[in-house]
């Protein structure tokens, strides 16, 4: 049974139960109150009706008469005893009894017992009998009301409530068959930029499709980061692997002395190196990418450590390089330590890479419209304008033969995927042959 059919199901039992728990407390405060005599009220109802009658040209006007009133029954007969109006109850047809008038009598119907009174209306021409009856037991009557109407008004409450449920339910189950739909279809076509996006729908619904969005966007960033991590490793390491393999080939068909063997080895264990370095740096960036590893921020004096790192910085060639820094004191950031100094590394040592001999390298600390501002400028040789986007990629590199150099082109890329941990951006600023400018902005803590 769906859970709609079983929700709507419970609701009208519910409903269900709590009537007839009303109707059971309303049936016996009935038995329990105590009501006013019905024989007095027979009374008052019938002589009620005898001030109404009007006879008018030989007919009685009977608009104005109550057949029924509080419980009681009036009939009303011509002088010759035959019926002329009454209300229409069949086991209650008291027509044989003989009239007489102005008396409280008491009569049996079946297992009920009335209480039964004729009065005699005379209009000169003509007369009028009227004969009310009315349950000697008061309850009685107000417990046959109250069960006519439970019979009908019940079962209308129960289809009302029952189909009410059924359609609240379904509408409040419709966003979850949409989320099954679309993981379903996620599944099926491989494609995980497919989406929920629950506009409409019950709070909890748009709150549960929310959290599922979020799932999903994270498994495509971690499998598209999986996968590019994947290409560029088999991409990459494939030169390193061939010339390993083909220095291996060449040991074994040529090398003849111990050196020869030695210079093979070198190569070898120097390719080695740069692969275990390539991976290294591969995977903390498509970690970085992932957001699997967790790289807490913390608020701490962004100055004062930018100070230490630039002091700790040791270029891997100085070339008669000198560095000038400019750090405005003060200022708070919430930065993750380790990637803030592999910023300042990196930049540092690009400057220091593509920087004229005996030229400068400034960095640069400032905060401006509530963000910290990393600067480092150096008047190198620069990049060319249709390169400055290009800059960014994974394994780019403007000349890759420099790659022997140390560098693989991962990390500007590496900066990119920093800055945008910290909620910030990196840009470059560069004109070919006089230097280029790296700005680095975070959110500074106000
Ligand atoms: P790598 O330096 O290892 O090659 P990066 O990702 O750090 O890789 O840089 C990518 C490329 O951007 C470099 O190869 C270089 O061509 C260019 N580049 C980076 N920094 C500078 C700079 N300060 N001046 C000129 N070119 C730069």
């Amino acid at each position: 049974m769906s859970a709609k059919l079983r929700l709507a199901l419970w609701v009208t039992s519910m409903v269900l139960l709590v009537s007839v728990m009303v109707l059971v407390f309303v049936l016996v405060i009935n038995r329990h109150s105590l009501p006013e005599d019905p024989a007095a009220y027979l009374v008052d109802v019938v002589i009620d009706n005898a001030n109404d009658v009007e006879y008018d040209r030989g007919k009685f006007e009977w608009n104005e008469m109550s057949v029924y009133k509080r419980g009681v029954y009036c009939s009303f007969y011509n002088t010759n005893g035959d019926l002329l109006l009454s209300a229409d109850k069949e086991d209650m047809d008291f027509s044989g009894e003989p009239f007489i008038a102005n008396k409280i009598r008491t009569v049996r119907s079946g297992d009920k017992e009335f209480y039964l009174y004729d009065y005699y209306v005379d209009m000169e021409v003509s007369g009028l009998w009227i004969r009310g009856v009315v349950l000697t037991d008061s309850h009685q009557g107000i417990t046959d009301i109250i069960l006519r109407l439970t019979i009908v008004i019940l079962p209308v409450i129960l289809i009302v409530t029952f189909l009410g449920a059924l359609w609240i339910s379904s509408r409040t189950f419709r966003p979850i068959e949409k989320i099954v739909a679309t993981a379903n279809s996620i599944n099926d076509a491989d494609d995980l930029t497919d989406r929920i996006a629950l506009k409409k729908g019950p709070k909890e619904m748009k709150q549960l499709a929310g959290a599922f969005d979020r799932m999903f966007e994270r498994l495509e960033k971690v499998f598209d980061a999986e996968r590019q991590f994947t290409s560029d490793a088999s991409h990459e390491l494939r030169t390193p692997t061939a010339i390993i393999l083909a220095e291996c080939d060449r040991a074994k068909r040529k090398a003849e002395t111990p050196e020869d063997y030695r210079e093979s080895i070198d190569n070898i264990s120097e390719q080695g190196k740069r692969m275990s370095a390539l991976i290294d740096e591969l995977l903390g960036i498509t970690r970085l990418q992932q957001g699997t590893e967790r790289y807490p921020l913390s608020k701490g004096d962004l100055s004062e450590f930018v100070t230490l790192s630039c002091e700790e910085f040791v270029p891997a060639d100085d070339r008669g390089i000198r560095m000038e820094t400019e750090i405005e004191p003060g200022i708070e950031c919430s930065f993750n330590a380790s990637l803030m100094s592999r910023v300042i590394y990196n930049l540092l040592q690009n400057a220091y890479k593509y920087g004229r001999d005996n030229g400068y390298v400034r960095l640069s600390l400032v905060k401006e419209n509530n963000d910290a501002v990393i600067r480092v400028k150096d008047n190198g040789i620069g990049i060319k304008k249709e390169d400055l986007d290009k800059i960014w990629q994974r394994f780019w590199q403007a000349d890759s033969s420099r790659g022997s150099e140390g560098g693989n082109g991962l990390g500007l890329a590496m900066v990119k995927e920093i800055a945008e941990l910290h909620g910030g951006s990196v840009t470059a600023e560069s004109t070919e042959g006089r230097g280029s400018e790296f700005i680095f902005r975070i959110p500074a803590v106000s």
